[in-house]
């Protein structure tokens, strides 16, 4: 059964010797985890002087 990678739907190897698993690379795995810190800094009030809040 083919495995899907998270982040770019290629193939992923999931066997143990991948060891980005369940990403298909090192790069997806990076990506991905980036996009999770950046959710995660995205929290209500903390304002870091964005002019974005200011517009909305
Ligand atoms: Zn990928």
């Amino acid at each position: 059964m083919p495995n899907k990678c998270p982040n770019c739907d290629n193939d992923a190897d999931i066997s143990k010797t991948n060891k980005f698993r369940p990403f298909c690379s090192e790069k997806c795995k990076l990506i991905d985890f980036g996009a999770w810190a950046t959710e995660k800094f995205k929290i209500p009030g903390n304002h870091n002087g964005s002019e974005y809040d200011e517009n909305l």
